[in-house]
């Protein structure tokens, strides 16, 4: 007498859809034959596992089953022979998926994904800021050549795997059948192939068009990293996803501004008059320019810091500061008259350097900066 399709399967008569299913894939993974190997027994446990799992999976074959017993399918269908490997393993490829996916066991490898999208080939281009377009953020309009999916281009189903994506194999070893899936060659993997193309696109049904893209560049990137505007590489065919457009920053040097990290500094020159009766310097930072007071007598070596006009934050939070270094410029030659000045002063009291607390050394400074 033929076992009840439930005690195969060691459900109970309520069992749910997805308690079948679950039921159904332990047995087919436990009994598999390619884990055992010349095991009669495990490919007949197998087989009837199968036939059990595509009548309960079945919901109209369920209720005939349920109403009627192995009497509902007498005479047609299956009968009593049960299915040979190529319709279970055709049948039922996809209950494999996660079982046997990344195709470390035997021939189901190939059941991991089915059809899958094509991504199109990513683009690469370089785009080179100045500091200020650093600081700021900037808008970038580009030339990229891409390929596109030309107009009028059809695709169909492809015939070879009908859509899958997927062919299977049986070939026969000393193991007995032994079926592999592989990705269908004819349309890679996406189950559609070219039906219509014109004339000047090449054999996907693509062509190379120029399109200006438009890169919103955040404030406060560094030389060297990459941006990722998605969809804007090259298209794939059918139903493929565009690949990415990936741009290179490259920052060119300021020509008196040096940047570390989102602080700039600047080395301001001062003659030796401004710095002893003071004075107002105007410096062109990438925020504008900006105006400073140097009260008189100020030291050589002293750092003014300007809060905020330094490159805004890749993060979104505030920005860096300008920092500002007086170096007060000494001439190399006096006339007569200007010499004879300093040589009265030489032996001036306040001319004698009398260092206040305030005026913090250099190396104390170089200690605050990086603090
Ligand atoms: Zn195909």
């Amino acid at each position: 007498m033929k076992e009840d399709y439930y005690e195969i399967l060691g459900v109970g008569k309520n069992a749910s859809a997805a308690e079948i299913k679950k039921a159904y894939r332990k047995k087919a993974i436990e009994h598999h034959p390619d884990k055992n190997p010349g095991d009669t027994k495990a490919e007949e446990t197998f087989k009837k596992a199968a036939e059990a799992y595509e009548v309960l999976s079945d919901p109209d074959k369920k209720a005939r089953y349920d109403q009627y017993g192995h009497a509902a399918f007498e005479g047609g269908g299956f009968g009593g022979g049960g299915m040979n490997m190529e319709d279970i393993f055709s049948q039922f490829g996809d209950i494999f998926g996660s079982a046997f996916g990344g195709g470390g066991f035997g021939g189901f490898g190939g059941f991991s994904g089915g059809q899958r999208r094509v991504k199109g080939s990513n683009l690469r281009i370089r785009v080179r800021l100045a500091l200020d377009e650093v600081a700021n953020g900037v808008e970038k309009k580009v030339k990229v050549r891409r390929k596109v999916q030309a107009e009028g281009v059809t695709y169909k189903t492809c015939t070879t795997c009908n859509g899958r994506g997927q062919v299977t194999k049986i070939t026969n070893t000393i193991l007995g059948r032994m079926q592999t899936a592989a990705t269908c060659s004819s349309c890679a993997g996406s189950g559609q192939i070219l039906d219509k193309r014109p004339n000047d696109s090449d054999a996907q049904g693509l062509k190379v068009v120029e399109e200006t893209v438009s890169i919103k560049i955040p404030a406060g990137v560094e030389d060297g990293m990459q941006l990722k505007v998605p969809n804007k590489g090259n298209e794939a065919p059918g139903n493929g996803i565009p690949g990415d457009l990936l741009v290179a920053i490259e920052t060119l040097e300021h020509e008196t501004l040096k940047r570390e990290g989102d602080n700039l500094h600047y080395d301001l020159y001062v003659s030796l008059s401004d710095a002893v009766l003071g004075t107002s310097k105007e410096i062109d930072a990438v925020k504008g320019k900006v105006r400073i007071k140097l009260e008189p007598g100020i030291q050589s070596g002293k750092i003014l810091r300007l809060r905020g006009k330094g490159i805004s934050s890749l993060n979104g939070y505030g920005n860096g500061d300008l920092l500002v270094h007086v170096n007060v410029w000494t001439p190399k030659e006096l006339n007569k008259e200007q010499k004879d000045f300093f040589e009265r002063m030489r032996g001036d009291g306040n001319f004698e350097p009398k260092p206040e607390k305030s005026d913090k050394s250099f190396f104390e400074k170089v200690k605050d900066m990086f603090s």
